[in-house]
């Protein structure tokens, strides 16, 4: 890092160094709670992607990583963790600082990131290789490879947290990566770079390019030394991103949008369920992708809930986000906001009520993207506030007749990421669990997560699945050893036919 009228400039991070772009190109990284200038950043296009993918594909190639005992490799990613445990205030105020999320918010989100990393290590230290029945006098055993040089793309809603969901269980694999973080928010994603080589990460094994995905983004996507891309975005770039791993024929995860039901069952405790229903939908400023923005209720107790939901959204506290006491940061960008505030405009049009929110606040910096927590009612189902991802602090309260109604409106709609259950009773959650289209379903709680669960979304929600074993195996392929027991088969010697009958 260097700086350059008193703002900190940053470069690539490649082959254990920073760097800056061959033509010198920057771009800014702004405060989303004031518009202050925070750093700049080397933006990176095909000569620094290529750059990368070289020093990874030469870190893979000669075994510093990816042959590297097991016990080494959890060894060096324990301590990994270690020291991101020791930075975690840093990184907090820093990714706060960025993405504007309350500061209490970002402190319980990165808390978590250090197990991902021990999780994964132990993940790989403990895996066992499959003897298959094969039959005959052969035994054929199963080897799990890493698959090379990896490219992961991240969004700027959670960037550390989604970068740790990819990196851990594809570094605890083997693999070498290239990433390549929002260009809102990649001042995180640099300093864990630099935190991944000073706990022993070998140089060439962890790469960061900063730039914009339409540049550096398309150039990971398109080089054929890279085996799998692994994005989390929206749904319109997963299209772009699956269709250019399919033209290279390789491996591709898609985390994407979302649109999560919360069903309220008629036995739930509505102090309960309204409290879940706030925090699904307005944590992160409702920037996230399993962000609870359906609310179904029953039609009986729908103004019941709905008073105690508003008397909870007007008491969140807006503010600064690096005030411990802030509940509610701003949004991420211009971009956001205005699209915010376009479909509040088009949930009015459609006739649906605003019960709350609606607006900008009055207290903070109008510099700020800072938008009032919004609950709709009167929602109809097929409104497009009810079908589309707003990426913001909106929710919408629909009703349903019985719990078959509650299913074909949970089930209607493209996406199938999240959903969650709100009910007195575990087994009818359970049980409606089973009829939701999706791939994550919470009974009795909303966003919580652990590096144990497979994450990904079913229909436009995504394809692939992140964490978990399945996370893990998906960062490994197989190779299957077939070894022959008996003496072979001279085949060309031997009458060999089969009979049929
Ligand atoms: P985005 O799709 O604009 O960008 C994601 C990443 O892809 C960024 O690094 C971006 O630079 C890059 N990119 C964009 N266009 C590209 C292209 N043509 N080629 C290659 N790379 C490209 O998403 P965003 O606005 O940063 O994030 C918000 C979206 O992410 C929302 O839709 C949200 O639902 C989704 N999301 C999903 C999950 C999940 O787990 N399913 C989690 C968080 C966010």
């Amino acid at each position: 890092m260097t700086t350059l009228d008193g703002i900190a400039v940053h470069g690539h991070f490649i082959d254990g160094h920073e760097r800056p772009s061959a033509d010198e190109r920057t771009f800014d990284v702004r405060n989303p709670a004031n518009g202050a200038l925070v750093a700049r950043v080397a933006e990176g296009g095909a000569a620094e992607i290529g750059s990368a993918i070289e020093a990874a594909s030469n870190a893979f190639a000669d075994g510093r990583w990816s042959r590297l005992a097991v016990r080494e490799r959890q060894r060096i990613l324990n301590g990994f963790a270690d020291a991101i445990e020791t930075a975690l205030p840093e990184l907090a105020t820093l990714e706060s600082t960025c993405v504007g999320r309350p500061l209490r918010e970002m402190r319980a989100q990165l808390s978590r990131i250090p197990e991902f990393y021990r999780y994964f290590a132990a993940v790989a230290r403990t895996a066992e290789d499959a003897v298959t029945p094969f039959e005959g006098p052969y035994v054929n055993y199963v080897r799990r490879v890493p698959l090379g040089v990896v490219g992961q793309l991240t969004p700027w809603n959670h960037p550390l947290l989604i970068l740790t969901k990819k990196l851990a269980p594809a570094l605890a694999a083997g693999n070498c990566v290239v990433a390549k973080p929002s260009e809102y928010t990649p001042l995180t994603t640099l300093e864990l770079a630099r935190i991944a080589r000073d706990a022993g990460i070998p140089d060439g094994v962890f790469n960061v390019v900063t730039g914009f995905g339409a540049e550096a983004g398309a150039a990971l996507c398109t080089d054929k030394r890279v085996r799998k891309l692994d994005l989390t975005g929206g749904t319109e770039t997963g299209r772009v991103v699956a269709k250019l791993a399919g033209e290279n024929l390789i491996r591709v995860t898609c985390e994407l949008g979302g649109k999560a039901p919360v069903i309220v069952l008629p036995d739930a405790d509505l102090d309960r369920a309204a409290a879940g229903a706030t925090f699904a939908a307005f944590i992160a400023s409702g920037q996230t992708c399993v962000a609870g923005t359906r609310v179904l209720v029953h039609e009986r107790q729908a103004d019941e809930l709905v008073e105690r939901m508003v008397r909870r959204a007007r008491a969140i506290r807006i503010g600064d986000p690096l005030d411990l006491a802030t509940q509610l940061g701003p949004l991420v960008s211009a971009p956001q906001l205005a699209r915010t505030e376009r479909y509040v405009e088009i949930g009015r049009a459609e006739g649906a009520t605003v019960a709350c929110g609606g607006r900008r606040p009055e207290g903070p910096p109008a510099a700020g993207f800072f938008y009032e927590p919004t609950i709709f009612t009167g929602v109809q189902p097929a409104m497009r506030i009810a079908q589309e991802e707003i990426f913001g602090p909106v929710t919408c309260v629909m009703t349903y007749r019985d719990v078959d109604d509650a299913v074909r409106i949970a089930n209607d709609i493209r996406f199938g990421l999240a959903a969650s259950i709100w009910t007195a009773d575990a087994a009818r959650g359970m049980k409606l669990a089973e009829r939701l289209d999706c791939g994550i379903i919470w009974v009795n709680d909303h966003h919580r997560i652990d590096p144990s669960l497979p994450w990904g979304g079913m229909k436009d929600s995504g394809m692939g699945r992140e964490t978990g074993l399945e996370g893990f195996r998906e960062y490994t392929q197989t190779k299957s050893v077939i070894v022959n027991l008996d003496d072979p088969v001279d085949w060309y010697a031997t009458d060999g036919i089969v009979r049929l009958s």
